[in-house]
C-alpha cells in the first residue's frame, strides 16, 4: 500500500504492505494512508505486524481501531504482533480501554518466531533509535525478508539470508557519513547487505518523497551488482 519514507504524500502512503499466502492475510506496518488503501476488506486481514513505534509505521493502527470498533457490528481480538514499546505507545495515544478489546497484542522480541495461519515469521532487532524488528516470512519454501527501519550495525542481516525477495529500506543516498542520524541505510548499503546475504531479489522501500528514486535504484544496483526493484504503492509482487 505504501513505501514513502518518513511521511506520506498524496498517492504515496507511508510504510505498509499486505502479505498474503493462500487464505492468510497479514498487514505489515501501518503507516498513515495504508488503512484506506488496503486492497481487501479490512475484515479479511487476519493479523497485523508492526515493526516499531515511529508514527510513519504505526499510526494507522489507531485508524483501524476506530474502523473496527465504532460501527454497528464491531470487530474484536484482532491479533497484533509488535515490540512491547509499540503496545505502550498505542495505548497511551488511544487512551481508551476498548483498544484492548479490539486488538490482541502480542509483544515480540528479536529471536522470537510465530506462526500466523500459513506463514512462519521470525524477528530480529535492528539498528534503529527505538526497539525495531526486522522480519523473515516463510511459506511453501519461499522467503520474504523485511528490514523495517535500520542502520547498518547489529546482527540483523541474517534475517535476509537467501531470501527470494528482500524488502529493504533505503532512506538515504550517497555516503552514510554525511547524515547525522545513522539509524537508516543508504541505498548502496542496502545493496551491499543484499549481496552479502545472497538474496535473489532486492526491492527498495522507505525512500523519502524528496529524493529521486531512480538515483536510489542506481546506487543499489552498483553494490548489489544486479537489477534492483522499487516498492510501488498499489502494485503487488508474487514471490
Ligand atoms: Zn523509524
Amino acid at each position: 500500500m505504501g513505501a514513502s519514507g518518513t511521511y506520506p504524500v498524496l498517492g504515496h502512503p507511508s510504510s505498509g504492505y499486505l502479505i498474503e499466502q493462500a487464505s492468510t492475510r497479514i498487514w505489515c506496518d501501518a503507516g498513515p494512508g495504508t488503512f484506506v488503501t488496503l486492497p481487501v476488506d479490512p475484515d479479511l486481514v487476519d493479523a497485523i505486524v508492526i515493526s516499531h513505534q515511529h508514527p510513519d509505521h504505526c499510526l494507522d493502527v489507531i485508524t483501524a481501531f476506530h474502523a473496527f470498533r465504532y460501527r454497528p457490528d464491531p470487530r474484536g481480538s484482532v491479533p497484533v504482533y509488535c515490540p512491547a514499546a509499540v503496545i505502550e505507545r498505542l495505548s497511551l495515544f488511544a487512551d481508551n480501554p476498548e483498544l484492548a478489546q479490539t486488538f490482541d497484542f502480542h509483544a515480540m522480541s528479536g529471536g522470537d518466531s510465530v506462526v500466523i495461519g500459513e506463514i512462519q515469521l521470525a524477528f530480529a532487532w535492528t539498528d534503529h533509535s527505538v526497539p525495531t524488528l526486522a522480519s523473515r516470512w516463510e511459506a511453501n519454501g519461499r522467503v520474504l525478508a523485511y528490514s523495517a527501519d535500520t542502520g547498518p550495525e547489529g546482527d540483523w542481516h541474517a534475517i535476509a539470508a537467501g531470501a527470494d525477495l528482500f524488502l529493504c529500506e533505503a532512506s538515504y543516498q550517497g555516503d552514510l557519513g554525511r547524515y547525522p542520524y545513522k539509524h537508516h541505510l543508504t541505498s548502496a548499503l542496502a545493496g551491499g547487505i543484499a549481496r552479502s546475504q545472497n538474496v535473489k531479489r532486492l526491492m527498495l522501500t522507505h525512500i523519502p518523497p524528496y529524493l529521486d528514486k531512480t538515483i536510489s535504484v542506481a546506487e543499489a544496483e552498483v553494490s548489489f551488482d544486479r537489477p534492483v526493484e522499487l516498492a510501488v504503492p498499489g502494485t503487488s509482487r508474487k514471490i
